[in-house]
């Protein structure tokens, strides 16, 4: 039912009728606000300050996804370039960034890719210490590749991390080949929808090896974001953290912003360590479709107040 759900929200939102509503309309762009802060790296940094005033870290996200050419590949790279350079000249943040490779020209080319990663890698060494830079995980077609990146840089660049998607059935055999001392690790469910036959369909699976790879990270000596909102998940790595008397600097929990303002508080409160995700750009469409279908509620919460302001 829940996949039914989400893969309706997707074909929906791909429509081009819909897809003009949504981005053109002023509800549209009100929808969009919620979850991401604005199209400039300036809105960024805002609310990574405003985060900091809460005491949660920031990770910066300059929206795009599938560059068509090796140009935009490099132009994307050199928003990332300024989005380190800018938020170094903010020491009282604690801010890192994240990468997706098909923005980073990844379909034109692994060669292309890495040359931009590495131009990005480059500029996040120069500080001390270097600011993380994370790979997003993307649709399963990309995990071998993302992965293959990711290991053929890590040796030479430490603060590099990548993410994992429990929803995947290969996952706990990639944890296994990337776990050990060296590998920083985001564990996520997954924000995309994949056939059966590479990944689990029923949330209890989806869960189940969430929890198992996690723990396999962490045995392993890796470092692991716990990504979710999920209070049943976030409770229990608490409880197995405090029992395994896990360091804090080995882990930290991480949201996406303008999402689960009330438990980032609460954990915060709590003394445990939280980052969240900041989008930003113009190419939110793709990042906003995917907020959508993971929750249908936030489709009727749109449709709603589209509504209420027409009337
Ligand atoms: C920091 C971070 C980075 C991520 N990076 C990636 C990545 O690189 N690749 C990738 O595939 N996925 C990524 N994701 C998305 C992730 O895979 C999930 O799709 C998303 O987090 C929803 O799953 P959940 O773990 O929160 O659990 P769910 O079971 O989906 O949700 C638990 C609860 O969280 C709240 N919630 C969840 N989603 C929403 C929403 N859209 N709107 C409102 N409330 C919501 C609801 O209260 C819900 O009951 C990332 C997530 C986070 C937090």
């Amino acid at each position: 039912m829940r996949v039914l759900a989400r893969a309706l929200v997707l074909w929906l939102t791909e429509r081009s009728l819909i897809r003009r509503i949504v981005q053109r309309s002023s509800p549209g762009r009100r929808f969009a606000g919620r979850f991401v802060p604005g199209d400039s790296l300036q809105d960024g940094l805002h609310a990574a300050e405003d985060l900091a005033g809460r005491g949660i870290a920031a990770m910066l996200d300059h929206l795009g996804e599938n560059v068509e050419s090796a140009e935009q590949a490099a132009a994307a790279a050199d928003t990332y370039i300024l989005a380190l350079k800018q938020s170094r000249e903010r020491p009282e943040l604690d801010c890192n960034i994240s990468v997706k490779l098909t923005q980073l020209g990844l379909d034109a080319g692994v060669d292309v890719c890495v040359d931009n990663v590495e131009r990005v890698l480059q500029v996040a060494a120069e500080s001390s210490p270097a600011t993380l830079v994370m790979f997003d995980m993307e649709a399963h077609e990309y995990v071998d590749r993302t992965l293959d990146v990711y290991l053929s840089l890590r040796g030479r660049y430490p603060a590099l991390g990548v993410c994992l998607q429990s929803c995947l059935r290969r996952t706990y055999d990639d944890a296994r080949r990337i776990g050990g001392p060296e590998a920083i690790v985001r564990m996520t469910k997954g924000a995309y929808l994949e056939p059966p036959d590479v990944a689990f369909q029923r949330r209890s699976d989806v869960d189940r090896s969430y929890v198992q790879v996690a723990r396999h990270l962490l045995e392993s000596g890796s470092t692991l974001h716990l990504a979710t909102h999920d209070e049943r998940l976030v409770g229990g790595a608490l409880e197995y953290l405090d029992r395994t008397g896990t360091s804090r600097e080995r882990y930290e929990f991480q949201m996406l912003y303008g999402i689960r303002r009330d438990l980032q508080a609460r954990l915060v409160a709590g003394g445990q360590p939280v980052r969240v995700y900041v989008p930003y750009g113009t190419q939110w469409y793709p990042y906003l479709t995917r907020r959508m279908a993971e929750r249908p509620a936030n489709v009727w919460f749109f449709v709603s107040n589209a509504l209420r302001w027409r009337s």
